[in-house]
């Protein structure tokens, strides 16, 4: 298969580099095989092949749902009559599951649960395991992170865009902040994407971000993410180098560059298969390997 690789902006992510490091022809799948494919008129696996890149599991779908909740809970006015009181996660974040949901069930959103994909699915069964999964995180999260960040004043809660983009020289890079905050002459930030296996990348992200958008320095940002074990925020990548940082991640975009050919192709075959991920991997019914 061959494809114009220039339809679509060059950035950077925590996923694009996932995708890169792992498997090279997930990587094609998801960045350009699914092309075009929100047109219905787009070739019908341009069009399976973005429905799957749109998707999510479940238990990624329940930390997004969490982090959303945190961000409006944590930039909500004050309730002036009471102000002790703050919005409670698992409303907001059920309120949010509910309506999505619906919106997945009829098609409305290009947001969808793998799990839906499937030929066999039950949306009862589904939406509960969804519910409660959500139940326990935000129970986790309302005793453990939650308890810190509902105490932020107001005046130390810093509005951030979200997902937020950054020029680094002539790259563009997304951040996904969920919020972010000063702490005792310091900024934190709380990224809702990439694992700790990213943390060094998002830290050097999050420096970048803060200086842009408060001037602060780089030794006064750390950047957080939510553990989705046990509710905690983890501090990642506070020992990142910068410069190394930013070698790895200009080495990566010069050979995701190279495979793009002087007339903008880019073909299948050049990106190759690595069968040791398969096991969990949504594009296998559409991986030729
Ligand atoms: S099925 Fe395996 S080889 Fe194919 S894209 Fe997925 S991980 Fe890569």
């Amino acid at each position: 298969m061959e494809l114009r690789a220039t339809e679509t902006e060059f950035c950077w992510t925590v996923r694009r580099r996932r995708y890169w490091r792992t498997c090279r022809r997930k990587y094609f799948l998801h960045y350009y095989a699914s092309q075009g494919g929100f047109d219905p008129y787009a070739p019908r696996s341009a069009r399976e092949l973005y429905a799957v890149k749109k998707g999510i599991s479940l238990d990624s779908y329940v930390r997004r749902l969490v982090n959303l909740a945190i961000r409006e809970c944590f930039y909500a006015p004050v309730d002036e009559e009471m102000p002790e009181t703050p919005p409670e996660l698992f409303s907001v974040a059920a309120h949010r599951a509910g309506w999505e949901f619906q919106q997945m069930l009829e098609g409305k959103t290009p947001l969808v649960l793998w799990e839906l994909l499937q030929s066999d699915f039950s949306p009862a069964a589904i939406h509960r395991e969804m519910m409660e999964k959500l139940d326990v995180f935000c129970n986790q999260v309302t005793c453990n992170a939650w308890k810190t960040l509902a105490a932020i004043p107001p005046c130390d809660r810093r509005a951030v865009a979200s997902p937020l983009a950054l020029a680094i020289a002539e790259l563009k890079c997304y951040l996904v902040p969920v919020i972010a905050m000063r702490r005792a002459g310091e900024i934190w930030m709380l990224e809702g994407a990439g694992e700790e296996d990213a943390g060094d990348e998002i830290s050097v992200l999050g420096k970048f971000a803060a200086a842009q958008l408060w001037g602060t320095p780089p030794q006064q940002v750390r950047s957080f993410i939510l553990s989705g074990d046990d509710g905690v925020f983890t501090e990642v990548g506070a020992d990142a180098d910068v410069s190394e940082v930013l070698r790895g991640i200009r080495r990566d975009v010069g050979e995701m560059c190279q495979m793009i050919g002087d007339d903008g192709s880019v073909r299948e075959e050049d990106f190759p298969a690595n069968a040791k991920m398969c096991g969990s991997c949504v594009f296998r019914a559409f991986c030729r390997h």
